[in-house]
């Protein structure tokens, strides 16, 4: 009786497959006669834009808004096709324009490369347009999907990871009225870590409500939002003592001398957000902060969001793998890294009324990552 491939790769070990997918020899040294077609040229390329409600309007220290949309793009060859989101933010310079603008400059690369030369792929993708990172991580995306898909193991896999390693992610509280927020504290009972948006200038206020209807353990995220190191240590040592473990980026991207007073004088760890995009801005930020918050999305990818958290160990740094507000495309991609990192904030997707995908799930705060091929999300593109 003849073996599938699937079947094949589950009886003779999956590391196996994934170590010889990046030997010299090639995918076909583990899976013999029935290694991926390798036919020549590159992807058939296609792009959409969607709008996903918003469960609540969704404010942080900068901005509210209601409704998102995206980009997201479509890869295919050989009869196999990869997804990808590109969750723009405006913080970075990016807009849907802006973000589709740069997936079109993309699409010749796309159309002739070899994908099978992924690495390759992937540079040639960073060096277009300045910036843009979520265009650039919505095609590694697609990319990275394709390419485990047309392997047949999920992604997670193909990096050497074990899925049940994973930390509980948060689930985050935006800022609002304190009855609304009250509220959704309550609504966020099956999570037992939450991340709460701070900043503004009701900190006091907010605080008071989340403590009135629970005593779970806190993540703070200012957004940038304290201006002077005094103020921000105050209110850094305030959130220690009522229940807060971390603070995300306390004061604005550029004060890094400020922020390194705070975090030498800080009871608990101090993580960058908006101070860091991609690994270039890593070294520079180990005497600011104990840690960065990594993100798909700004980073460009995945390819370098792995490179990210590489670096950041080696520099001793703790890792926070957050995300934007997007569906499971996005989530379930970022989730596949999450076993390397120590504060996984992937909730996005929690966040819409109606995610047009299906992928990762959340179980009294894990991660639980499909075991399909590929990122293992479902759904109509
Ligand atoms: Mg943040």
């Amino acid at each position: 009786m003849s073996m599938s491939r699937k079947e094949f790769i589950h009886k003779t070990g999956k590391s196996v497959l994934a170590a010889g997918a990046l030997s010299a020899a090639g995918p076909a040294a583990a899976v013999g006669d029935k290694k991926p077609k390798k036919t020549p040229g590159g992807f058939k390329v296609e792009i959409k834009t969607k709008k996903l409600d918003l469960r609540h309007a969704w404010t942080i220290a900068r901005d509210t808004s209601t409704y998102k949309e995206y980009a997201f793009v479509r890869l295919e060859k050989d009869g196999i096709y990869g997804l990808g989101e590109a969750a723009h933010n405006v913080r970075y310079g990016e807009s849907l324009e802006s973000t589709v603008a740069t997936i079109e400059k993309a699409r010749p690369i796309l159309e002739k490369a070899d994908p099978w030369h992924f690495v390759d792929l992937n540079a040639a993708i960073q060096g277009i347009c300045e910036g843009q990172t979520a265009a650039k991580a919505g095609i590694d995306i697609a990319l990275m999907d394709w390419l485990t898909k047309s392997l047949g193991i999920p992604l997670y896999q193909f990096w050497g990871l074990d899925a049940k390693k994973a930390p509980q992610t948060t689930f985050s509280i935006g800022i609002d009225t304190m009855e609304v927020v009250k509220q959704k504290v309550e609504e966020a009972a099956p999570y037992p870590l939450l991340k709460i948006k701070m900043g503004k200038d009701n900190d006091e206020e907010i605080l008071a409500a989340v403590r009135s209807v629970t005593d779970k353990t806190l993540r703070v995220d200012a957004n940038e939002g304290w201006k002077e190191k005094e103020l921000a240590l105050r209110k850094v040592e305030w959130l220690a003592k009522n229940g807060v473990d971390l603070v995300e980026q306390p004061m604005p991207a550029d004060m890094l001398e400020e922020t390194a007073w705070v975090k030498e004088r800080a009871s608990i760890p101090i993580l960058a957000d908006e101070s860091v995009k991609t690994s270039k801005d890593i070294p520079k930020l180990a005497e600011a902060f104990d840690g960065i918050n990594i993100k798909v999305d700004k980073a460009g990818g995945l390819q370098e969001s792995l490179r990210m958290i590489w670096m950041a160990r080696s520099l001793g740094m703790k890792i926070m793998l957050g995300c934007m507000v997007s569906s499971s495309l996005s989530i379930t991609a970022a989730a596949h890294l999450s076993p390397l990192t120590d504060f996984p904030d992937l909730d996005g997707n929690l966040l819409l009324a109606d995610d047009p995908f299906d992928g990762v799930k959340v179980k009294d705060g894990w991660l639980i990552l499909p075991d399909r091929p590929g990122l293992g999300v479902q759904g109509e593109w």
